[in-house]
């Protein structure tokens, strides 16, 4: 099975630069050659898609997800399995997004749709599970529904041992508060006693699973980094020693500057105001971001100037509108689009562990790729002009 794209302007996620005139060959899934359209035909069965010019680009990445926030008294669980699996296919389909990383989810549900798709079952985007998102009594996101609230050292190895014998791909570890809950849930505390914390890092280390730590102060940040966190996830407060902890320990930085930024006082377009009409926020939840987002805006800036490693989360839903979202306010917060491109393509795919095979247009890589209408490189908000989904050189979505 062959396809060749054609009349192409490139835009690989390894140079900050739109090539003209390009031509994709995928063949099984992968990219064949890249080469000028003045080459030699490709003959033989092939099927041609000619994008007239349109930017193509790798597909688009979230890596700081969850299914919706509903207790089981609200939609049967059947129910809500079903919508996370719609809400992330729609995601593929209507916003070019072929790569999620999940932040907990009950139910396993998360594991469950990563195999439906891993199968073809479905046509989803690829999806890497966490479980639940494992906390202390009292900790933070009590409400999601899949926080479980682990205490003491054998407490939280327990729980890792239960979320790795059911599939997961990553460890969810919760170090402080939030943003959202109660009083007693604020982000400037930390939550675990240092025996917890050294056991719940090192029964990770030993079954060599990847620690994605939710820590939103300088002293969670920190611990999170030098214990050995795959990623430290939020970081709204930090301080000079955690960018230097980041750099020293290459750790991965997922801003989600979604949570603090989207408020009514903040809203700064027609894409963001609509999607505060549709969510219905808190006054309490917009206070607390509004505090929150100076600050979150500071440290978010010295990161990326630093050279610190990050991808793009959105920690937000619904899927199809986050990730465009949190590029969005990338960019307000002063990324250029090339590095906003970056953190939602290639350092994504990375972030998963599957750099090798997705996040760029190269030689060997699977062809999970968006064709846009306008050039991302001059305004990011450009990848919302969807024209084509393709994953694994397939079609899944034509708005042509
Ligand atoms: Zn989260």
């Amino acid at each position: 099975m062959r396809t060749v794209v054609t009349n192409a302007t490139l835009i690989d996620c390894i140079e900050p630069v739109a090539r003209e005139r390009a031509r994709l060959v995928i063949e099984n899934g992968r990219i064949a050659s890249i080469t000028d359209a003045d080459g030699p035909e490709v003959q033989g069965d092939v099927e041609r898609i000619d994008v007239r010019g349109a930017y193509v680009m790798p597909g688009l990445w979230d890596v700081h997800i969850h299914p919706d926030y509903l207790s089981l008294a609200d939609m049967p669980l059947a129910e809500q399995v079903a919508l996370f699996g719609h809400r992330m296919m729609s995601a593929l389909t209507e916003s070019g997004i072929v790569g999620l990383r999940c932040a907990g989810a009950h139910h396993f549900m998360d594991v469950a749709w990563k195999r439906a798709f891993d199968s073809g079952q479905y046509v989803g985007p690829r999806l890497f599970a966490a479980g639940h998102f494992l906390t202390t009594t009292g900790g933070h996101f009590l409400t999601s529904g899949h926080a479980l609230e682990c205490d003491g050292p054998y407490g939280f190895v327990k729980a890792i041992r239960e979320q790795i014998k059911n599939g997961v791909d990553h460890i969810k570890l919760n170090l402080s508060g939030g943003i959202m809950g109660p009083a007693w849930d604020r982000h400037w505390h930390s939550f675990l006693l240092e025996d917890e914390l050294n056991a719940a890092f090192a029964i990770c280390r030993n079954r060599e699973f990847k620690v994605m730590a939710h820590a939103t102060n300088p002293d969670a940040v920190r611990s999170a980094i030098r214990l050995g966190a795959h990623s430290v996830e939020h970081g709204y407060i930090m301080d000079d020693e955690c960018i230097e902890l980041f750099l020293q320990h290459q750790t991965w930085y997922v801003p989600t500057l979604a949570i603090s930024h989207l408020t009514p006082g903040q809203a700064a377009n027609e894409w963001e105001r609509q999607w505060l009409a549709q969510r219905n926020l808190t006054p309490s939840l917009c206070c607390r971001a509004d505090a929150a987002a100076e600050v979150h805006a500071h440290w978010f800036r010295k990161a990326l100037d630093a050279g610190v490693k990050m991808a793009l989360g959105s920690d937000i839903r619904p899927l199809k509108d986050a990730a465009l979202l949190e590029m969005g306010l990338w960019a307000r917060d002063g990324a250029t689009p090339w590095q906003t491109l970056l953190a939602a393509t290639k350092h994504a795919a990375m972030i998963c562990g599957v750099g090798g095979d997705l996040g760029t247009i190269e030689v060997g890589k699977l062809a999970d790729l968006i064709v846009i209408g306008a050039n991302p490189l001059d305004d990011v908000n450009n990848v919302r002009r969807l024209q084509l989904v393709l994953k694994a050189g397939r079609i899944v979505s034509d708005k042509r």
